[in-house]
């Protein structure tokens, strides 16, 4: 049983290797970036209104993404564990995760953050706009979308660090590298 949370700025690969993780440790990986783009395709109405902020590359409101992850993390998949990708991204994000842990009497294990240095991450999302056509990966938008990574996510990753249950993985390399790194770096931290 494992009760994760995987941060990393936009372009850090933090989706790729939530899958990997989620495959090797058996827990279902929930990305509230997936589930919104999921929204936006089926034009639901929280798909209309996450569109709005999503194109901008801002935070849709918290009134919206709250909720939306307290109902995911009630369905019966999460019971063996979760690993929670793009969620919290600010620090009243993560006092309403608490609330909702403390509701479940649960707690988290790991937080694992990614680390990448800005210009790599321009340069990685601005490729992979190329190949899939995210409307929020143009270089305006990804500048600002790394702006609301280090004004706000770094002050959720300050916040675990001080509960001592964040762990660091450089983010650069081949993905299977990353992967290694990541596996062992989990491992350590379970066995703290
Ligand atoms: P991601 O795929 O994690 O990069 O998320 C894509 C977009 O979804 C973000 O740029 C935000 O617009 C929105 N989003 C995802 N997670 C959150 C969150 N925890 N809080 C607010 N907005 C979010």
């Amino acid at each position: 049983m494992t009760r994760m949370l995987i941060i990393g700025p936009p372009g850090s690969g933090k989706g790729t290797q939530a899958e990997r993780i989620s495959e090797r440790l058996g827990v279902v990986a929930i990305s509230t970036g997936d589930i919104f783009r999921a929204n936006v395709k089926g034009e639901t109405p929280l798909g209309l209104e996450a569109k709005k902020y999503m194109d901008n590359g801002d935070f849709v409101p918290d009134s919206v993404t709250n909720k939306m992850v307290r109902d995911r993390l009630g369905e019966t998949d999460v019971e063996n564990g979760f690993l929670l990708d793009g969620y919290p991204r600010t620090t009243a994000q993560v006092d309403y995760l608490d609330e909702i842990l403390a509701d479940g009497d649960e707690k988290l294990d790991v937080v694992l953050q990614l680390t990448a240095d800005d210009e790599e991450l321009v340069h990685r999302l601005l490729g992979r706009a190329k190949e899939t056509g995210r409307s929020d990966d143009n270089e305006a938008v990804i500048r600002h979308r790394l702006d609301l990574y280090h004004q706000q996510t770094e002050a959720v990753v300050a916040k675990y660090a001080e509960r001592g249950i964040l762990t660091r993985v450089d983010g650069i390399g081949p993905i299977d590298e990353v992967t290694n790194r990541v596996m062992q770096a989990i491992k350590a931290a379970q066995a703290a």
